[in-house]
């Protein structure tokens, strides 16, 4: 951790640990796996090929799958953006590290506490060069004092926040093969890119972001690769969420429509990865892992994404919205298959914390090493998920458990970003609801959540696993400690980036090429 000592002079046990640290470097340098770790945006369940959609073109994804280990059970920690990158970031909920409720905003106040251990730092300890490229939306602050340069990554390349946190439906009218549909906000700044703390394009020019996130990410791999240091690279794609769009070469080509293209692109990308990992001579040297934020929204109707066979999506608890496509590719360490273990992007921080022989942040964690899951084809270390709501408040606790193949919802909501499906529990006029006893699932036998185990009425064959539950959840709760809100702090526009700082009027004068 940091920040505290960065002003004290050096002292002797300071050159030590420095020394040290070099040797680790040094030593991480001959045996330590790459990893890549893609996250895509608002991406469903059902919306891969590898997944079952009919009509989505995602070759590279479903090839991925083919050669590595997909899971049918994995979970994200949070059915919206800003929570879910911190769990996944942290291996904490997002109730521990403060990143509640919903998400940030271009002039939030707060953001990722400085004091949480990122994969990034971890990793950096351990002698990686880090990157991020694609959208952090993990809070900017007074002076760009949380963006991810200050999180653990040597190199930043992305957006801030979502690209519909802008008035992005002049971006996408531009250049003409990009269409124009939708509202996006109207009142803060155009969305800027980012070159580590540095505005290099506001607004940023929607159709160039993957192109320029290819240069960017080869340069980073072949730079690594050169000199000889293991490297961690953090996909975290602006697709497909909200509003949806391709560049040139994918606009219009999928047959899947907007959200397709904006998939075919996604797709496309992961291909120019793996083609930069071949090209360096370091795919069997690198752990890749996929997954996604939260389910979709299918408020955009067909512009928006697919749970599949899943129950609602981004807002809600329900699977449709927790429940994450998700792919772990390793050639010759990983074995091709599908598991139906139980995982989650808590694990991600534990697993490659074990992987790489660093010490285990000296803090609550939430997640389990899955190296038996991935290695051995064993057990996952991991039974029970708690699902918290984008708003999560401590008097109502979790709204719903995962325990085993079973799931109790103790407390159901809609969402706006769930509407337009024929489902009405998905939608806003869905009101908070608390359940007692539990509405129960099993999920093996019913994964779309259709039928309640205990409609009617209690049933006495479920008596024990729903003690077992409330008994899980009761100490999971009594050990919780919600972090300081770092969305309560608010809005303050004076803290939306800005490329020309003291310009008026703002935001309309944050423009340069
Ligand atoms: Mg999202």
């Amino acid at each position: 951790m940091r920040g505290d000592n960065a002003s004290c002079m050096p002292t002797v046990s300071w050159l030590i640990l420095e020394l040290l640290f070099a040797a680790v470097q040094v030593s991480s340098a001959v045996r330590s796996p790459n990893i890549v770790l893609i996250f895509a945006d608002d991406l469903g369940f059902g919306d891969l090929g590898c997944y079952g959609h009919p009509s989505s073109m995602t070759p590279n994804l479903d090839l991925l799958a083919a050669g590595g280990l997909r899971f049918t059970d994995f979970y994200s920690s949070c059915p919206v953006c800003s929570p879910s990158r911190a769990a996944l970031l942290t291996g904490r909920y997002q109730t521990r590290s403060g990143i509640y409720p919903g998400v940030f905003y271009p002039g939030s106040r707060g953001g990722l506490p400085l004091s949480e251990v990122t994969i990034a730092e971890m990793l950096k300890m351990q002698g990686y060069a880090t990157a991020i490229i694609g959208k952090w939306h993990l809070g900017l602050g007074a002076n760009g004092s949380f963006l991810p340069i200050h999180q653990g990554f040597d190199r930043f390349l992305g957006v801030p926040y979502s690209h519909d946190q802008g008035p992005c439906q002049n971006l996408t009218c531009f250049p003409p093969h990009t269409k124009c549909f939708g509202m996006c906000d109207q009142d803060t700044v155009l969305l800027p890119l980012f070159l580590n703390q540095r505005i290099i394009q506001q607004p940023a020019v929607f159709p160039d972001l993957v192109p320029l996130y290819h240069t960017f990410a080869v340069k980073f791999i072949s730079d690594s690769v050169q000199r000889k240091r293991p490297f961690f690279l953090y996909y975290a794609s602006h697709h497909t969420h909200y509003p949806q769009f391709a560049s040139s070469k994918f606009s219009g080509e999928s047959l899947r429509g907007p959200f397709g293209d904006a998939l075919m692109e996604f797709d496309g990308s992961v291909g120019w990865l793996l083609q930069a990992l071949r090209d360096q001579g370091v795919e069997n040297d690198t752990l890749l892992l996929f997954t996604s934020d939260n389910g979709p929204e299918t408020m955009r109707m067909s512009r928006g994404g697919s749970s599949g066979l899943l129950k609602c999506g981004k807002g809600t608890t329900y699977e449709g919205g927790m429940r994450m496509p998700a792919v772990v590719y390793w050639p010759g360490k990983i074995s091709p298959g599908v598991t139906h273990e139980l995982a989650s992007t808590l694990d991600i921080l534990p697993t490659l914390t074990a992987l790489v022989g660093a010490p285990i942040p000296n803090i609550t964690l939430d997640g389990y090493d899955l190296s038996e899951v991935l290695f051995r084809g064993g057990k996952s270390k991991r039974n029970i998920m708690f699902f918290y709501p984008p708003s999560p408040k401590e008097d109502l606790g979790v709204f719903a458990v995962r325990y085993g193949k079973y799931k109790a919802h103790f407390f159901t909501q809609g969402a706006s970003h769930s509407e337009t499906t024929p489902d009405h529990d998905c939608h806003i006029t869905a009101l908070l609801t608390r359940h007692d006893p539990p509405l129960l699932f099993d999920l093996e036998a019913d994964p779309a959540e259709n039928y309640n185990l205990l409609a009617g009425g209690m049933k006495p064959e479920y008596l024990q696993i729903l003690k077992e539950i409330q008994q899980e959840k009761e100490n999971f709760e009594s050990k919780m400690v919600f972090g300081e809100s770092q969305l309560e702090k608010g809005v303050d526009p004076s803290l939306e980036p800005c490329c020309n700082p003291d310009c008026t009027p703002k935001p309309s004068c944050c423009h340069c090429a």
